[in-house]
């Protein structure tokens, strides 16, 4: 196997060696001072991404979804009702995770390709007069269909409705690639992984709980053992954990964060931003749709193609892996063969993004799809020609 091409899947994504590096380092005592000085800093580095003076950031040895099941069990209790849009694989894993729990849980469903149906979160908080809803979870970029969410419009439909609810966000595919402001849009608890926007390997989930969300805790009777942040955070004060943390992964969240608050967050956001418009360039070159069915629902991490109807778009992963070692997004759930998705997110620069495009050029002509070599690339090539920004060669 010669690893050598980027991978565009949506995470994990491709790995810059500093952070390669930054992640294997000899074993320490993880009791000794020497952890504090990667604890404390990679806590402060993901407050400042997520953009909260005010949060207390938790990260366990975990994925994403051990950030969802920290958000839930930390803070709600069996029976209590949560409102939750499902619109892709994401939020349906959510829902369902809430289900488990025993959580009573109000799904409105929403097609596949659209966002959170804000207008459907203020009727229905509206009509909460007894404030049973406990807390609203938003997927905020659901990478099954590359379609991000107005978080802010969902804080502003429970302002409205003058409700208290708790709002959790799924941001494991946005935060440390696009705007993401807890405090400013009220989120009471974030949750993020470390492969996705981090640029590191999988193996941390990443949280971060407002003081309201904290106070939760004292009433929450969802069982929890492994996630408890009360057992987390009495360990962080003697900058330890209550087992044993992913040394080496901390080391590099460490180091992410620097890079991306080196880089400036609004640069990563506008680098994400200019590679996914090339991206959408392409796919309108290639007379091709994405699956958002709007513009300004256009995730700027991943974008979910499709393909022709009785094409099977799954065709274009398996033959992009196994002719040209280029890793696509399949498609899941209820858009599983019917969209390919283009990962664009983390160590990523235009002429990464150029590679792939060229490449799923070269596989939809192998698969008689009648793509004219070069119409994607030419569009994307004149894209980044145009919105080029001298010296931001961002965190590749
Ligand atoms: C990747 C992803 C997850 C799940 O993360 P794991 O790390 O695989 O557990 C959750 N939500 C979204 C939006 C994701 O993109």
């Amino acid at each position: 196997m010669y690893l050598q091409n980027p991978v565009f899947i949506p995470g994990p994504t491709n790995l810059p060696e500093v952070l390669r590096k930054a992640s294997d380092m000899p074993t320490i005592d993880h009791r000794s001072p020497l952890f504090g000085e990667i604890l404390r800093p990679a806590l402060a580095g993901v407050k400042k991404v997520v953009k909260s003076e005010a949060a207390s950031i938790f990260v366990f040895p975990a994925t994403g979804t051990g950030g969802w099941e920290t958000a839930i069990t930390n803070t709600l209790s069996p029976g209590d009702r949560v409102l939750v849009a499902r619109y892709g694989m994401f939020s349906h894993r959510w829902i369902d995770m809430c289900k488990r729990h025993g959580l009573d849980v109000s799904v409105i469903e929403t097609p596949w390709g659209s966002g959170a149906p804000v207008d459907r979160y203020e009727e229905m908080l509206t009509a909460d007069k007894a404030h049973q809803i406990k807390a609203v979870l938003v997927t905020h970029n659901e990478t099954a269909t590359g379609v991000k969410s107005d978080i802010a419009a969902v804080r502003h439909a429970l302002d409205s409705a003058r409700h208290p609810a708790m709002l959790f966000v799924d941001g494991v595919s946005s935060i440390a690639s696009m705007e993401f402001r807890m405090d400013d849009w009220g989120v009471d608890v974030a949750v993020t992984g470390s492969q996705k926007g981090f640029m590191l390997p999988a193996g941390l989930a990443i949280t971060a709980f407002s003081p309201k969300a904290l106070a939760a805790l004292e009433t929450a009777k969802l069982p929890r053992t492994f996630f408890d942040v009360r057992d987390m955070s009495k360990s962080y004060e003697n900058n330890a954990y209550p087992y044993t943390p992913a040394v080496g992964l901390l080391n590099g969240l460490k180091v992410s964060t620097e890079m991306l608050l080196a880089e400036g967050l609004e640069n990563v956001f506008a680098r994400h931003n200019r590679i996914a418009a090339g991206i959408r360039a392409a796919v309108r070159a290639w007379g091709l749709e994405l699956c958002a069915s709007s513009e300004d629902l256009y995730s700027d991490t991943v974008s979910a193609i499709r393909t022709p109807d009785g094409f099977d778009a799954t065709s274009v992963v398996t033959h992009a892996a196994k002719k040209y070692d280029v890793a696509f997004g399949v498609g899941l759930g209820e858009v599983a063969g019917k969209v390919f998705r283009i990962g664009h997110l983390g160590s990523l620069t235009d002429v990464m993004a150029l590679s792939g495009i060229a490449t799923a050029e070269m596989v939809m002509a192998d698969l008689g799809l009648g793509i004219k070599l070069g119409s994607g690339v030419a569009a994307a090539q004149e894209y980044y020609r145009k919105n080029q920004v001298s010296g931001d060669r961002g965190a590749a």
